[in-house]
């Protein structure tokens, strides 16, 4: 990026100048994205609607590895379709939030049984698919198809309300902010310019230490003349998140395979693979109760430590006891024999499983 400060310049309300100064410093300083069309090459739909499903709540170093794997084995929105959803998720595992995974499968099967095959291109008809809420359909209506809808993710609901120095926290402002930021949205370019908030956003107006000195938008912002803001947007008090303890239970057969299990389609996690555990509640268990919940009968070994993951909702902390047990060991009842399996230690890197359960399989099996 090109630094250059600028001078101090009288405020002015934000509207037309804003975007056009916005669009003529996007021009220049854009990030190269795998999923933005290059130069004057025309947005694939399905390509802004992946990376759009993949953006949220995750960042955008994260994603790239998994755009570019999904892209190279499935090109196209009917190739995704024809796969098999286990395929899907196992191409997903690690990214997170994996009822994105199922509802990015079950949208594309509903984009491919479109008479077009095509993604509709307007906001009311995105909005139906699965999936796909009012950002991702605005993000997608403005980026592939150039409609002047306006998609407010973290980033632009930063810069926005620092723009117009929006002082009512959130989640409150939220209504507010949307309605300030659809007032900027120009009727061509809008694709341009919602990518122009988002970039603005990350690599200039960021959370912490905006570089102001930087910002094409320096004139036009009221945050910044109140010398506000970094203050901005306020946040409403946060609840405490909840704890949940359990017992996972590591069993890993003489033959090299590990016991892993399909947790149920619907709820957290949903048709990913597992390591069993005990239920995952809100006190401790006494150990003799945990461990009459295991999957085989044998005799366990306590791994010193545990783990600690952070779901949006709660922190789980889980205890991890391992066994190791001979190719002819029976499940128990308790261990539901009809969703488990035994994958082989060298195939856990292909098997869809959630950073959670990679973690649990790296801490049970570090000291061996
Ligand atoms: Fe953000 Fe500062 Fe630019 Fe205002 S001047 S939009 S606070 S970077």
């Amino acid at each position: 990026m090109t630094l250059v400060a600028r001078k101090q310049l009288p405020l002015r309300p934000a509207g037309p100048d804003t975007v056009d100064a916005l669009l003529a410093w996007y021009d220049a300083e854009r990030r190269d994205l795998p999923w933005r069309a290059k130069g004057r090459r025309k947005q694939d739909p399905y390509r802004v609607w992946l990376s759009e499903i993949m953006l949220q709540q995750t960042t955008v170093k994260a994603v790239i590895p998994y755009y570019e794997k999904f892209v190279a084995r499935w090109p196209k929105v009917s190739e995704l379709a024809a796969a098999p959803l286990d395929d899907v998720l196992a191409m997903w595992a690690g990214l997170g939030y994996y009822s994105r995974a199922r509802n990015l499968h079950a949208c594309a099967v509903a984009v491919a049984a479109r008479p077009d095959g095509q993604f509709p291109r307007t906001e009311a008809e995105l909005l139906e698919l699965p999936g796909i809420g009012p950002y991702t359909a605005a993000a997608i209506a403005a980026i592939a198809f150039g409609h002047p809808a306006t998609p407010v993710d973290g980033n632009i609901e930063r810069v926005v309300s620092r723009l117009f120095a929006v002082t009512h926290p959130l989640p409150g402002a939220k209504r507010e902010i949307k309605r300030l930021a659809a007032t900027l949205t120009p009727a061509k370019r809008a694709g341009d310019h919602a990518q122009a908030m988002m970039d603005l956003g990350a690599t200039v107006c960021t959370p912490k230490r905006p570089s102001c000195l930087m910002c094409p938008l320096q004139q036009d912002c009221h945050a910044h003349a109140r010398g506000i803001a970094e203050t901005l947007p306020r946040k409403g008090a946060k609840a405490e998140r909840p704890v949940r303890y359990g017992t996972a239970f590591l069993v890993l057969r003489e033959d090299g395979a590990v016991l892993l299990r399909k947790r149920p389609a619907a709820g957290l996690l949903g048709g990913m693979l597992e390591v069993p555990s005990t239920e995952w509640a809100d006190i401790v268990m006494p150990a003799d109760m945990a461990m009459a919940g295991a999957p085989v009968r044998t005799d366990w070994w306590s791994v010193p430590g545990g783990i600690v993951h952070i779901f949006t909702h709660f922190r789980l902390e889980l205890q991890v006891v391992r066994a190791i047990v001979p190719v002819e060991t029976v499940l128990t009842f308790w261990a539901e024999p009809d969703r488990c399996v035994w994958v082989p230690r060298r195939d856990l890197h292909k098997a869809a499983l959630p950073s959670v359960m990679r973690k649990i399989i790296a801490h049970a099996l570090k000291e061996q």
